[in-house]
Order: C-alpha cells, then structure tokens, then sequence
C-alpha cells in the first residue's frame, strides 16, 4: 500500500506526535474562541532537523502551513482557518544554555516564558517581558508576536531582547541567525521575523538576552474613587518621566472577578480602580520613584496606598493582575480582549470611550491593563452561544480600534494583528505601504502558504472599506463590513 504524506509525518516525527481527527479539537482556535478552524493534522517535531523533514514534505504537498505555540494567542494567529497543517513546538522544551558572562539564552521555541526565569535564577538573572500568560505561552510565540507584558514597560518589548534566532521557511530551508556578533554587518533579519506573526517560518530556536536582578523591588497599589483619576495620575506620571518598571491599572468588574478567584489578591473591593505600581534598581532611586507615585496618587485623590510587605505579597499581587482575564471566566464563558494602545496623554478620554461603547451595546467590559506604555485592554464578557452578544462584541471592539486610531494610537500594542485585526491593517495603512509588507513576506513564502489569511489583507484597503467579504474569517461574524 502506497503511504499518504499524513503517514510519512507520522514516520518523520513518531506516530504519537501527529494528531488528527477527533483529537485534535483542542487544537482548532487559540484565545480568540470566536474564530475556529479544522486542518488536515497537527504535528509536533523535536527539533530544527525533524522541522526541516516537515516543512520539505508539506512545501512538496503544497499545504499551508500553521505555526503554534502554547495557542494562547488573542487574535486567531495560531488557528488554521485555511485548513493545513498545524506545526506545534509542545515538544521543543530544551534549554540549550545559559550563559551568565555574556547575559544570553539558547533556548527551543517550545520553553515556555516563565521556566527560563527559573532556569536563569540561580545565575541572578532573569528574562523581562513577562506577559501575562508566562506560565503558559511559549518564548517561540512571544518572538511571533512580539509580545509585551507589565515589566515591558521599563525593558521594553520582546523585540529588545531578541539576539538571534533559528527559522525554518516555507522549503524546508534554515536561516541561521544564531550566534552572529553584537552588530552584524547587512539587514536586520532578526528584527524582521519577530513580530512577523509565523509569517516567514517556524521558529525553532532563540537566542535571547537576561538581565540581572534587580537589587531592589518596591510595589505599591494606589487605590482611586474613579478610573478617570487613575488614568489622569498615569498620564502625569509619565509627563514627570517616571522610572517605574511597571505601571498597571485594573478597574472596578476586573478586582471584583479576581477577588471572587482562587487569584484573590486581597484588592480592596470598594476601589473603582487600582494602580499597580513597581520600580526597580539601586535602593536610591526605587525609593525616588516611588516617592513620586506616592505623591502624584494623594494629588489625583487616592484613597489609599498600600506597599508590598514582602516576596509573598508582591507575588500576590502580580498574580491578582497576572490572573486577571482567567478570573473574567467568573462573570462569563467567553472574553473577548482588544489590545490598542491609546496616546499616554489620552487615558482618560478612550477609557471612557470603550465604556460607554459597552454600555451603549448593553455589554459586560472590564479594563486591565498595561497603562504607563498607553496599551488598553477592554476586555468583554460574553457567552459565545449568544448569537446577538456575539454580533454586539465584535461590534464594540470595532469601534473601541476605530477611536483609538482616530486618536492617533494604535492597531496593537503586543497582541498581534493575526486574523481579528487584519482588515483593520487598512485603518493604519494605505495599500502602497501593504503592497511592499506583501512583497517582503512573498521573498521569504513566494506561495504564501505560512499562515495564510492573517496580518495582511488580501483585496485592496478599497474593497476592504466597501465592505470587504469574506476574506477575514472575522468579517464572516459580523466584524467590519
Ligand atoms: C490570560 C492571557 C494573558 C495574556 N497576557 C499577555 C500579555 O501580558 N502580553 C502579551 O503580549 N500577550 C499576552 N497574551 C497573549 C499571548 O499569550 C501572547 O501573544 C503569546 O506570545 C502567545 O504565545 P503562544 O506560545 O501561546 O503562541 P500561539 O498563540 O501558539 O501563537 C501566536 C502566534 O505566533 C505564531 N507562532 C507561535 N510559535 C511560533 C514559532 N515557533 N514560529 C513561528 N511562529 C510561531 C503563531 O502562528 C501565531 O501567529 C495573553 C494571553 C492570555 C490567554
């Protein structure tokens, strides 16, 4: 009997490591369970050498390509809405080495973010961008999607912390941009592919900078009597150019859920927000720093302010935040969370916007967010099963993208563009400045089978304004029309 290519996977990887059929349900959405998608197979390879026996083999059958992390993704990146094959890295888990001299991980794709703190402890290091899914969400995936997270405020996004990576493309070809020096001579390839959403290849290995630990840790909550005077107390913080290392806020809905959950994180109930506030470094200027916080919170009319008392309280406070969107499971099924970044000076206004957006759609919206690098995350609570929620959610998180474009923010600040937010890609960009991110992905996937329909639209921003149907799956439930 003549094997089907489903079959040489299997003899590539091992039998065990090929899903298919039933099995494979978990596989079909990532985080966005609005968008789904059955393909052909899931397969999971060990290494770059068996991802190059994959990609050969799919590049030969002519079969689209889905790259796939941890599917914690917010935006439909890791989900085949064209069919395919899913390409996971679950079992690419090895840390190659650390290096505490030269402050660098080696590191699979399939490590998932928070086990290389760990690893790196002992060393007195430690990796910044912390999303807040960390103890789940692969170091692969955050290189995709050029993840941030609260510390990202001070240190900066994925992007600043990439040093090399190994990619597989579309053929089966590696690009080995590993263990090149400080600053290479040429393009920077390695800035290209993080943030490229699986666009260009599969990612097997990262090369990524640690930093030291901190000497000193300070965190405080700040308790306001209204979202507005949070959100004025961020934007005159970062006007006095303040050093915190994190600045977030959670409002009213959000500390009553995380209350309510095994994420408690004792956040006083009566707060209609909340600003967590961290500031790391020599003890002088921690202490600097937090001085000013205490002193702008009094201004803007905190009602109270609390410090970690210790390691124990802190982490408890992180993991009230950290756990935030899990704990929205206790107000509904189904969370849609939007990711826009608003300008710093603007908090206030698009904060209310996206409220009273909610409000006027009769919707549950909680905010969480990554305020002092301006990033919202409205976050609704909705029962998927609820055909008309459905149509008013996406509706709600149209317009929520619309307002803080118009206001001169910005598409995504770490979620990624993925299928949710690709004919939005026309709200930002004109079709010259799309024709030339076409051109760049058809260089390294000439027959666009990497992660089809994502990112970037597929018709003209004309005939995406005219209501463009249905080449964004989300368009299909109701989304831009
Ligand atoms: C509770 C919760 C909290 C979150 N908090 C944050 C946060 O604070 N900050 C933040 O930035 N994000 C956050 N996210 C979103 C998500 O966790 C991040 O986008 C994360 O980086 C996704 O990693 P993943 O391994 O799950 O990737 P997946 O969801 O599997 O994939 C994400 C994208 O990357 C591509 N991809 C994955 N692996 C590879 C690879 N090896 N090579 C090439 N492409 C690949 C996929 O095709 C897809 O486009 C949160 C999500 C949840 C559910």
């Amino acid at each position: 009997m003549t094997k089907n290519w489903i079959d040489e996977l299997r003899t590539i990887v091992g039998p065990r490591n090929v899903i298919t059929g039933s099995e494979s349900l978990a596989w079909e959405s990532d985080g966005l369970s609005l968008v789904r998608g059955m393909g052909q197979a899931i397969v999971l390879p060990l290494d770059t050498e068996e991802t190059v026996l994959v990609m050969k083999l799919l590049a030969r059958e002519g079969v689209p390509v889905v790259p796939r992390g941890a599917g914690t993704g917010l935006t439909g990146g890791a989900t085949p809405v064209e069919g395919g094959v899913t390409v996971g890295t679950a079992r690419m888990r090895e840390i190659f080495s650390i290096d505490p001299v030269g402050r660098l991980a080696h590191v699979q794709a399939g490590v998932v973010n928070s086990d290389l703190s760990v690893a790196a402890r002992p060393h007195g290091l430690f990796y910044a961008p912390d999303p807040s899914s960390q103890a789940a969400c692969t170091l692969g995936g955050n290189v995709a999607n050029n993840s941030g997270g609260p510390h990202c405020f001070m240190h900066g996004s994925t992007t600043r912390h990439v040093r090399g990576v190994k990619l597989v493309d579309a053929q089966g070809q590696v690009l080995d941009l590993l263990a090149s020096p400080a600053d290479p001579e040429g393009l920077d390839l390695v800035g290209l592919i993080t943030g490229s959403e699986g666009m260009f290849g599969m990612v097997t290995e990262v090369q990524l900078n640690l930093e030291p630990l901190p000497e000193e840790v300070q965190t405080i909550i700040a308790v306001f009597p209204s979202l507005d005077a949070a959100c004025d107390c961020v934007s005159e913080a970062i006007a006095a150019h303040i050093e915190a290392s994190a600045i977030e806020i959670l409002d009213k809905l959000t500390i009553a859920a995380v209350e309510d959950s095994i994420f408690a994180a004792g956040y006083p109930r009566e707060a209609e927000a909340l600003l967590l506030v961290e500031a790391e470094g020599g003890a002088l200027e921690v202490q600097e720093t937090i001085d000013l916080v205490l002193q702008l919170a009094k201004k803007h009319g905190a009602m109270e302010i609390r410090s970690a008392q210790d390691k124990a309280e802190r982490a408890r406070l992180w993991a009230g935040r950290k756990g935030a969107f899990g704990a929205m499971g206790r107000v509904a099924p189904d969370l849609y969370v939007a990711d826009v970044v608003a300008p710093r000076t603007r908090l206030r206004e698009i904060v209310a916007l996206a409220i009273k957006i909610a409000e006027e759609r009769n919707l549950r919206l909680g905010n969480v967010f990554h305020a002092g690098d301006g990033n919202l995350h409205p976050n609704i609570a909705y029962d998927r099963r609820d055909e008309d929620e459905v149509r008013r959610v996406l509706e709600a998180g149209q317009l929520i993208m619309e307002a803080c474009i118009e206001r001169g923010g910005s598409l995504t600040g770490e979620h990624g563009v993925g299928v949710e937010k690709m004919t939005h890609m026309c709200d930002l960009f004109d079709d010259d400045d799309l024709n030339t991110m076409h051109r760049v992905r058809d260089a390294l996937d000439p027959k666009r089978r990497m992660n089809p329909t994502k990112v970037l639209p597929l018709r003209a921003c004309r005939e995406v304004r005219n209501g463009g149907l249905p080449f964004s799956p989300m368009g299909n439930l109701g989304a831009k029309t």
